[in-house]
């Protein structure tokens, strides 16, 4: 795969993943570390696209804002059940039926094995082993028996040492594509940027709105046109595009 072209800043619209995009991850959620000059480089980069700038996350919009100081002038959390624009005013999905009977059966699965890590986002929920990696087919079966319980309303996310009970009906992809039917992204053209599985839907999304996808971190099957390395690199390219 090719490393991105630089986009015109008159037609290109970003869309951001964090986690493994603009940081490293890290062994557990609130442990990533924001490189000091991110949120300074996010809103240059927001100020030549004239505001089409999106981070696209699983994580609540809470964290991101806490993160990034508020920086992005859009934000997408939680795969597309929360979004805020720029007047800051957080928009939410209604909790799933069944989010309950899920945490409950999650909530005892990371009590039985302490290895698992039951992050708790409110209308989502994620169970982590990356501390302890021979715990993952027991947490791939305690999350699809978690969904089983909760019905229909919820999906199975699966991710980098981790899976996700999501609301069914968002993605990021739909999330992007909902974006860009309006002001100031229509006619604009996406370009975006994941590591993980939850962002093949927006590399679609972006490819049939005109744009482009960039597969950060190893190179695998992807709806992604173009590839970066690291988060390292992915700095230097916004770096590039910031002061072009
Ligand atoms: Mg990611």
């Amino acid at each position: 795969m090719n490393a991105p072209p630089k986009p015109d800043h008159a037609r290109c619209a970003l869309f951001l993943d964090f986690d493994g995009v603009l940081v490293d991850i890290a062994p557990t959620p609130d442990a990533v570390r924001v490189a000091p000059g991110l949120p300074g480089l996010l809103q240059r980069l927001a100020d030549r696209l004239q505001g089409r700038l999106t981070v696209v996350s699983g994580r609540p919009v809470s964290q991101i804002d806490g993160f990034l100081d508020r920086m992005a002038p859009y934000a997408i959390g939680l795969h597309g059940a929360e979004g805020r624009g720029p007047d800051g005013a957080l928009r939410r999905l209604e909790a799933a039926p069944g989010l309950a009977a899920a945490r409950a059966i999650l909530r005892q699965a990371s009590t039985d094995h302490p290895g698992l890590l039951l992050e708790d986002k409110g209308l989502a929920l994620a169970l982590h082993w990356r501390g302890a990696p021979e715990l993952g087919d027991i947490a791939l079966g305690l999350a699809e028996q978690a969904q089983g319980a909760a019905g229909a309303a919820l999906a199975l996310q699966p991710g980098k040492m981790v899976v996700e009970l999501k609301p069914a009906d968002v993605s990021k992809g739909s999330a992007l594509a909902a974006l860009m039917a309006k002001p100031p992204f229509a006619g604009a053209l996406p370009v975006m940027l994941g590591d993980d599985l939850t962002d093949e839907t927006a590399f679609r999304a972006a490819a049939q709105a005109g744009g482009s996808g960039i597969l950060v971190g190893p190179e695998r099957e992807t709806a992604a046109e173009y590839h970066l390395p690291d988060v390292k690199a992915v700095h230097a390219w916004l770096q590039a595009l910031a002061d072009g």
